[in-house]
């Protein structure tokens, strides 16, 4: 009997220690899987890195590529096109005006009312449309253009009998079309390709304004293109329509890019005539020192018109910048290889809202995988290409509550991962805000490139120069901490004096706005606006 007592206390004894055993296995196990994934964050952190000696490496090579760009077509990486718009506008303009506003999976269709001199924009309105992905990508060009024109002419037909334009004139529209395109007059534009997730290879080649005017003729609606421009070149003339300072726009939204004011002189590739481009801005460069004391920049710049300098507005197609100097880990190389577009685009790959929650995604997918940061199986959802969109990175990264149950939730509502422990949720915060600070600071870094380049990155004693850039994008708008980091880092690298003299100033639907401007300033009916 005791022998089988002491016989079952021993095997008692052995299972108790083998599943001690296992539970400190399964322990360390857990321990070193943890120990793992906090490396790859790390290691991740160390491959965004942004220290301003890279940004300014950063700024150096763009500039360089800007110049090159200047220089000859195909020069460099940087497009750097020469817009048709040759004069921004003056306020005088008056009028009805539409603009289809197309710059990623949302498009937007406006309506003004310019008041004219003085009087500004006296009645506005707006749709926004999401685009079908399927038009995106497996459709013909005539399809998508047929979806776009049906909501167009849906929005035309609905107005009420205070917007019918004149019985003389046609309604005319900007275009606001956001890809990079080759343009031969303020009116039509060849597509060279498509970007942001778009992929109809039936479009590329083709003058977009004839695409879009086609399908209004398919359509029975009676309306003229009289501007194509992309959303930067429209978001500076909208911007320029509200404040004479304004000398460039950015644009953060699903895609990035940026438009300047340039003296025509220093655009080598331009061979043309140099028209006066009116009543533009610019910065200290173009103006000897012996007139820096003036208040406004505007003010400097009317003199240089008058004294026959011509500017030209520029558009960078920033969003292709690529330089052995910006911070990329493997996740963004594996990104950009499964992109529509390996190679290409870059710069916008590591900053706007198109991708800034996919490259979350990806990290956390190769946590999931390497480190079992999830549990021991990947959870399916994680493997979606973009089911982590920005506005979502967003709010986790800004999620306030002590116990992050904003994380929570997103967590489970998109990868259906549930009872994520706090320590998790802490780490998935500062992956959206290693990728988020990377984004925002290498978009100052942009912004000192321009700002450089116009020779506004310095300011005399007692000047009180005002510089300032529209900036548009549902990225810039609503995620407050790139926002904050975009501006605090502009501040370091500027300095506080110079940073100063300089106005980020949202550009609420600049684009649209802007290119309804533009319709205005370009419209077949100048001279007749009644
Ligand atoms: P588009 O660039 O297509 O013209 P928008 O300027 O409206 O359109 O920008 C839309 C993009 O802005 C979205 O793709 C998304 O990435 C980003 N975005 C929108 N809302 C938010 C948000 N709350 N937080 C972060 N990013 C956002
Ligand atoms: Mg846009």
């Amino acid at each position: 009997m005791r022998k089988v007592a002491v016989g079952i206390a021993v095997a008692c004894g052995v299972a108790a220690a083998a599943a001690a055993a296992v539970v400190v296995h399964r322990r360390m196990k857990k321990a070193g899987k943890w120990v793992k994934a906090m490396e790859m964050v790390k290691d991740f952190e160390e491959k965004c890195a942004t220290p301003l000696s890279r940004l300014r490496q950063v700024s150096d090579a763009m500039i360089v590529e800007m110049q090159a760009g200047l220089a000859s077509e195909g020069g460099s990486k940087l497009k750097m096109l020469i817009s048709y718009v040759d004069s921004l506008p003056t306020g005088k303009e008056k009028g009805l005006f539409y603009a289809l506003d197309l710059g990623g999976t949302n498009f937007r269709v406006l309506r003004l009312v310019l008041g004219g001199k003085g009087r500004g924009i006296i009645n506005q309105q707006f749709v926004e449309v999401s685009i079908p992905t399927s038009l995106m990508t497996g459709s013909s060009s005539d399809e998508l253009f047929d979806f776009i024109v049906a909501k167009l002419a849906k929005f035309v037909a609905q107005e009420g009998p205070d917007f019918k334009p004149s019985p003389c004139r046609q309604r005319e529209l900007g275009f606001t079309f956001s890809f990079p395109v080759v343009q031969t007059s303020i009116a039509s534009g060849t597509l060279l390709k498509w970007t942001k997730g778009f992929s109809i290879n039936e479009t590329v080649g083709r003058d977009v304004v004839e695409e879009l005017t086609k399908a209004m003729e398919r359509h029975g609606l009676d309306m003229r293109v009289s501007a194509m421009v992309n959303d930067a070149v429209g978001t500076l003339a909208g911007g320029r329509y509200a404040n004479n300072d304004v000398v460039a726009a950015v644009i953060l939204g699903t895609g990035s890019n940026a438009a300047y004011v340039e003296r025509a002189d220093a655009i080598l590739k331009w061979h043309g005539p140099l028209p006066r481009s009116g009543e533009m801005v610019s910065c200290s460069s173009l103006i000897p020192i012996s007139e820096h004391s003036i208040a406004s920049t505007s003010f400097l710049w009317k003199n240089r018109v008058a004294n026959g300098i011509s500017l030209k507005v520029i558009n960078m197609e920033w969003g292709n910048f690529k330089s052995a100097h910006l911070p990329l880990s493997e996740y963004d190389l594996e990104l950009d290889a499964e992109s529509l577009n390996p190679g290409d685009q870059i710069f916008e790959k590591v900053m706007s809202g198109m991708y800034l929650g996919e490259i979350v995604r990806r990290v956390l997918s190769w946590m999931a995988k390497e480190a079992a940061f999830f549990g021991d199986t990947v959870p399916p959802k994680l493997k979606v290409p973009f089911i982590l969109g920005t506005p979502a990175i967003s709010a986790m990264h800004q999620d306030t509550s002590p116990d992050l149950k904003v994380v929570a939730s997103h967590i489970k509502d998109i990868f259906e991962i549930t009872n994520t422990s706090l320590k998790i949720r802490r780490v998935i915060v500062q992956i959206c805000s290693i990728v988020a600070t990377r984004g925002a600071r290498l978009s100052a870094a942009g912004i000192l490139s321009i700002l450089r380049n116009m020779g506004c990155d310095t300011i005399t004693e007692g000047e009180e120069r005002r510089t300032a850039i529209a900036m548009d994008g549902g990225l810039y708008e609503h995620y407050t901490e790139y926002r904050k980091c975009l501006v605090n880092c502009l501040n370091e690298l500027l300095g506080k004096e110079v940073f100063e003299s300089v106005v980020l100033e949202l550009s609420n639907d600049g684009s649209g706005i802007g290119a309804a401007i533009l319709a205005a300033s370009h419209s077949k009916y100048i001279g007749c606006y009644d």
